[in-house]
C-alpha cells in the first residue's frame, strides 16, 4: 500500500509521493504531508553499521513508496557522491559541551545540499513515472542558499529550467556572488527589491494561479517547487537526524535508547521538522530547541500560542533566517490541530487577511516537545568569538545563533543530555560576519582577504565552493520590482 499525501488546506486532495514532489505546492496554497508518519523498521543497532547513503535509503523507503528500490538508490548514489568534500557526507564533532553536526560539506557549502543534491534526481524520476511530457520550471524563492543550492543541482538537467527569485538587498556578498556566477543554460537569477517574504509570496501567488497554469501547459510547461514547502526536500532532510543518532550510539557516545535533544536555527521551519518527523518515527529525541535570530516569531509563538508577523523585518548577520513567515510550520499547525484541514485552512486564512493567527490551549499542549528562543546581534557575535577563544572553532552565523540559544536553554532547563546542534552553512560563505565578530579591526579588508584570513586563523581549508567565484564573471543582471515576478517568468517562458 503506498503511503498518501495529503494537502494540508483540503482533505480531499491527496496524491502519491511522487506525484507530490512533482507538484510541490497543493492546491489552494495547502502543503503536502503524508497521511501517517511511518516508524523506522530497521534497529539502531542495525543502522549505526550502515553508510550515510544506506541510512538515506532506510528512512527514504518509508516515505517514497512508489518509487522502486533500483530508482531511490539511484537517487541517493547519485546525489550523495564526490560533491561532498566527506566521504560520511556530514560531520559530527563534539565542541563545547555539544555536538556540532556540519550539515555544510555540499556543493555550495550550506545545508541546502543535504537535500538539493537529491531533489533533482527524485524529480526527474517523479516526471518519468507519470509520464509526464511537459518541462518542468523550477520556481525558487531564496533567502541565500537555497537559491545557489537548488541553481547547482538542476543546472543543465534535462527537461527542467530553474528560476531563483532573492532579495537584493538582503544576501551576503558571496551568497550573491555565488548566484549571479551560475553557469548553465537552463539558469535564471533575479533579485527583487523586497525582502524573503515578499519573494516568497510572489512565487507562492503564481503556483496558486490556475489562468497561469493554463497557458503554461498550453506552452508546454509546468511549475515545481525547490523550496522546503516540496516534500521532496523535507524528507531527505530527516535521514541526517537518524543517521546521527546512530553514529553516536555505533561511537559508544550514547546508550540503546538514551534520549538526545536537537538544535535547529530556524527560518522557514523545515530544517527543524524533520526533526520533529525523525522523533514522530522513533528516533530517542527529547526536546526540539528552536533557534532564532532577531526576526523571533517562533519564540514569540512558542512562548503565547500567537503567530504574528506584524513586525519590522529585521536584516541580521543571519540573513538565511531572516524570515517571519514560516511556511513550514503549516505542517506542525496542522498536524496538532488533529489533521483537520478546515482548522488550519482557517487559521491560515487569517495569516494571509491579518498577518496572525491565535492557536487554541488544546494545541498548545501538544507544542511540548518544541522549546523556542533566539539570540540577538549581540549573543550571536559573542557566541563566535567564545567558540573561537575556547576550541579555536569557527562558527557560522547561523549556527552561532543555535550555540547561542543552546547556552540560554541549559541555563534555564539544567537538562544536560546529550545534545546535537544542527550546522547548516560554513563560516565561509558569511565571511564579513563572522571575521568582524572574533576582531571587529577586519572591517577594513576586501571580501576574499577576508577568505584568506579566516583561513589563517582556522586551519580549514578554503572550500571549493569559494575558489570557484573568486574570478568568475557575473551572467545575471536581472532586478525587478516585487510586482513585477510574475510578468520575470513570463518573459523567460516566451508567454
Ligand atoms: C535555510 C537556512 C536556515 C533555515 O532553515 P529552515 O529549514 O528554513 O528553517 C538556517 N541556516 C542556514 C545557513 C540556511 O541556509
Amino acid at each position: 500500500m503506498d503511503l498518501i499525501y495529503r494537502s494540508t488546506r483540503n482533505q480531499k486532495e491527496t496524491a502519491t509521493a511522487s506525484q507530490a514532489i512533482l507538484k510541490g505546492l497543493a492546491d489552494q496554497g495547502g502543503l503536502f504531508v503524508p497521511d501517517m508518519i511511518p516508524r523506522l523498521d530497521r534497529s539502531f543497532d542495525e543502522l549505526s553499521r550502515m553508510s550515510y547513503q544506506q541510512v538515506a535509503y532506510e528512512v527514504m523507503k518509508l516515505f517514497l513508496t512508489d518509487f522502486t528500490e533500483e530508482e531511490l538508490k539511484y537517487c541517493i548514489d547519485s546525489a550523495y557522491d564526490t560533491k561532498f568534500d566527506t566521504s560520511s557526507i556530514v560531520e559530527l564533532i563534539p565542541r563545547d559541551g555539544a555536538y556540532i553536526l556540519e550539515l555544510f560539506h555540499g556543493a555550495t557549502i550550506a545545508f541546502k545540499d543535504m537535500a538539493l543534491s537529491i531533489l533533482p534526481y527524485l524529480l526527474t524520476t517523479s516526471a518519468r513515472k507519470n509520464q509526464v511530457k511537459n518541462e518542468i520550471v523550477i520556481l525558487t524563492a531564496t533567502s541565500g542558499d537555497t537559491g545557489k543550492a537548488a541553481l547547482a543541482g538542476f543546472a543543465d538537467v534535462p527537461g527542467t529550467k530553474i528560476i531563483v527569485f532573492y532579495p537584493k538587498h538582503g544576501v551576503s556578498p558571496i551568497q550573491e556572488k555565488q548566484m549571479i556566477t551560475q553557469r548553465g543554460e537552463n539558469t535564471y537569477v533575479i533579485g527583487i527589491e523586497g525582502n524573503f517574504d515578499d519573494a516568497q509570496t510572489g512565487v507562492k501567488k503564481m503556483f496558486s494561479d490556475p489562468d497561469l497554469a493554463d497557458q503554461m501547459d498550453q506552452a508546454g510547461f509546468q511549475f515545481s517547487s525547490a523550496n522546503s514547502i516540496n516534500i521532496g526536500r523535507l524528507v531527505p532532510q530527516i535521514v541526517y537526524y537518524v543517521y546521527s543518532y546512530v553514529s553516536l550510539l555505533g561511537r559508544g557516545d550514547i546508550l540503546p535508547e538514551e534520549k538526545i535533544n536537537i538544535v535547529v536555527p530556524t527560518g522557514n521551519f523545515g530544517n527543524i521538522l524533520a526533526a520533529y518527523y525523525a522523533k514522530c518515527m522513533g528516533l530517542p529525541v527529547d526536546k526540539l530547541i528552536c533557534a532564532s535570530n532577531e526576526n523571533k516569531v517562533l519564540f514569540d509563538f512558542f512562548g503565547t500560542g500567537s503567530y504574528d508577523r506584524n513586525r519590522p523585518f529585521i536584516l541580521t548577520s543571519s540573513p538565511s533566517m531572516d524570515i517571519l513567515i514560516s511556511s513550514n510550520l503549516e505542517r506542525l499547525i496542522y498536524q496538532i490541530a488533529g489533521r483537520d484541514s478546515e482548522k488550519n485552512k482557517e487559521l491560515m486564512d487569517h495569516l494571509t487577511r491579518e498577518g496572525s493567527y491565535q492557536i487554541t490551549d488544546d494545541m498548545r499542549e501538544k507544542l511540548s516537545d518544541f522549546y523556542g528562543n533566539y539570540a540577538s546581534e549581540e549573543d550571536t557575535a559573542k557566541a563566535i568569538r567564545e567558540m573561537y577563544q575556547t576550541c579555536g572553532y569557527v562558527l557560522d552565523t547561523h549556527t552561532a545563533v543555535a550555540v547561542s540559544v543552546y547556552k540560554k536553554y541549559k541555563e534555564e532547563t539544567g537538562d544536560d543530555k546529550v545534545t546535537v546542534i544542527a550546522s547548516t552553512a560554513s563560516p565561509y560563505k558569511f565571511t564579513r560576519s563572522v571575521m568582524n565578530a572574533i576582531d571587529p579591526s577586519y572591517n577594513d579588508k576586501t571580501d576574499f582577504e577576508l577568505v584568506d584570513e579566516l583561513c589563517r586563523i582556522s586551519g580549514v581549508k578554503i572550500p571549493q565552493a569559494i575558489e570557484d567565484i573568486r574570478s568568475a564573471p557575473v551572467l545575471h543582471h536581472t532586478v525587478c520590482e516585487t510586482e513585477d515576478m510574475c510578468r520575470e517568468v513570463k518573459k523567460i517562458l516566451g508567454l
